[in-house]
């Protein structure tokens, strides 16, 4: 395993799916604060939403920039070496959770994916999601859009 470089290997652990990781927990705290229950990772959910909120038929994806390819975001960088493998590694995260928010929004959930870029800055800056999770109008959300990038990371 030592293919890939220091820097690489800590994201790719800090990216392994389904742990308890900073912005998911601090999502969770905000939401719970307020009074909105979830349930965490269930199994039988096309890719196991991080956060879902039953009453609100919502499911709520936590996602990490670099490993789910946040566009535009300036920590969606490319790996230097290895290329090849690296972007086919990303496509299939990419095609899996198009896969997974689709058919979650067929069966009838509303999906709100929130990249970690976002989440790591103060608290007041998510705070907008305690409206929006009760707002049924809103189906689908990506958030934020990646406007911080430069276009020099920019990569399609
Ligand atoms: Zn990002």
């Amino acid at each position: 395993m030592d293919v890939v470089s220091k820097e690489v290997r800590s994201r790719m652990m800090a990216n392994i799916r389904g742990s308890n990781t900073i912005p998911e927990i601090k999502v969770r705290k905000l939401l719970h604060k307020h009074g909105f229950r979830y349930r965490l990772h269930p199994r039988e959910l096309p890719g196991r939403p991080d956060v879902v909120l039953p009453r609100y038929r919502l499911c709520i994806f936590i996602q990490g920039c670099f490993w789910h390819r946040h566009p535009g975001c300036r920590y969606a960088t490319n790996p230097k070496s290895r290329e090849e493998f690296w972007q086919a590694k990303f496509e299939q995260n990419v095609e899996r959770d198009t896969r997974n928010m689709n058919e979650l929004l067929q069966q009838g959930w509303r999906v709100f994916e929130l990249w970690e870029c976002g989440i790591r800055k103060p608290e007041a800056e998510i705070t907008w999601l305690l409206e929006a999770v009760p707002n049924a109008d809103l189906q689908k959300i990506s958030w934020p859009t990646g406007s911080s990038a430069t276009p020099d990371d920019r990569n399609s």
